[in-house]
């Protein structure tokens, strides 16, 4: 029998976190760090919402850019929030998680051949994304001394006349590095010069701890020539609702809808009108969450620091980036030790990318007791080396 598998598909390597889950699956006492993802249940007037669209009947199929009152509220929160003026009519579209948002912004716009920036260290899903459409993905590092923010000269040195797409995304997973408005604005006479799209995934926007967070459509010159995704995943803990959304001028857009039509037909109903109660009126849930991960971030960097992994601050996400270079270990080995010898998963940064490497993505979304217990296991660890 031959290998049925597409070549795009065998070229994709497996994911570097999925073993040290199987790994962390069969032991015991395991502290996890590891895992991306809100450790709150969703608000629940948030969830009540959805059971009392239920309750209603609302189970079929919406249209397939979405409910129009979300898209109204999307169009109206960006605005407020970011200044971005995106029309619910024809700009703006409701998707499967933000993570649907980025495999139809990518498929989009690129053309086999093409070469996709990707300011890395990335979220796992972008290089995979971009080498299933075709593209070539082209690494443009962050560096911690920049604190890991996408900086012209890094841009300029990796263009080629094949570069068509910028991709990146802050607040960083899994740096935590953030882009201030005046961060965009340094890239954006790159971007324009150059005739790139720039598709700018910003769903860890919410959760900014030091500075106003900032929206890259929202920067002169950008608005037309970027793709904006966002969700409700991580600023109202709703990941199993699997509700996200894509913004962009109108071409690029019904283009994203076109692929949308067919693969998904409409993100999920009772999801969306989860959405609509958490842009109405969940605000304070958000806040609060967001406070507590301020105060965890600084829980866990400060403490991390004085256990001996260095370790800058980040200004987003929940992900703290620590330093593993001076303990003389890789990130994969100080990583697969830690969680073998010492019960703590952590990823190891190079998964992400090769500027993640020597660093070790720690999520502080989880309690205050886990975090210090997991530094405590990291000091002791450490000790021993
Ligand atoms: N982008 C980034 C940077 C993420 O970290 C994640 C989730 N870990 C996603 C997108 C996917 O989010 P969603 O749950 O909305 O699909």
């Amino acid at each position: 029998m031959r290998d049925f598998r597409s070549d795009r598909v065998k070229a994709i390597p497996p994911s570097g976190i999925r073993k040290f889950f199987d790994i962390a699956q069969e032991m015991e006492d395991i502290i996890s760090l590891g895992v991306g993802e809100p450790d709150y249940d969703t608000p629940w007037n948030v969830r009540e919402a959805a059971i009392r669209s239920i309750e209603q009947g609302q189970t079929a199929y919406t249209s397939n850019s979405g409910l129009p009152e979300l898209r109204s509220l999307i169009s109206r929160y960006l605005f407020d929030r970011f200044g971005t003026d995106y029309s619910p009519k024809n700009e703006i579209m409701i998707t499967t998680g933000a993570s649907e948002a980025l495999d139809i912004a990518i498929r989009s716009v690129v053309n086999p051949g093409d070469e996709v920036l990707v300011a890395e260290p990335a979220y796992i899903a972008y290089t995979s994304g971009v080498m299933l459409s075709g593209g070539i993905p082209v690494h443009v590092p962050c560096l911690e001394k920049d604190g890991f923010r996408l900086t012209p000269d890094s841009l300029m040195e990796k263009i080629t006349p094949k570069s068509k797409v910028l991709l990146c995304n802050f607040p960083n997973n899994p740096s935590g590095g953030v882009m201030s408005r005046a961060d965009y604005k340094a890239i954006s006479d790159i971007i324009v010069d150059h005739d790139l799209l720039l598709i700018s995934d910003e769903i860890y926007n919410e959760l900014t701890y030091e500075g106003e967070p900032a929206s890259a459509a929202s920067v002169e010159g950008l608005r037309e020539r970027t793709i904006t995704i966002n969700g409700f995943s991580k600023a109202f803990s709703m990941t199993g609702w699997r509700v996200g959304y894509l913004c962009a001028p109108e071409e690029i857009c019904s283009a994203a809808l076109k692929i949308h039509q067919y693969v998904m037909l409409s993100a999920p109903t009772g999801a969306q009108y989860a959405a609509i109660e958490a842009l109405k009126n969940s605000w304070d849930s958000c806040k609060a969450m967001v406070n507590e991960y301020h105060v965890r971030r600084n829980l866990f960097v400060n403490s991390v620091n004085r256990a001996g992994l260095p370790c800058h601050m980040p200004k987003g996400a929940f992900y703290a980036f620590p330093s593993v270079k001076d303990t003389g270990l890789s990130d994969e080995v100080f990583a697969e030790r830690l969680l073998k010898e010492h019960h703590v998963a952590v990823v190891p940064g190079s998964v992400f990318g090769p500027s993640g490497e020597g660093h070790l993505r720690c999520s502080y979304a989880v309690s205050r007791d886990d975090l210090l217990t997991a530094v405590a296991r990291i000091e002791e660890f450490i000790g021993k080396l």
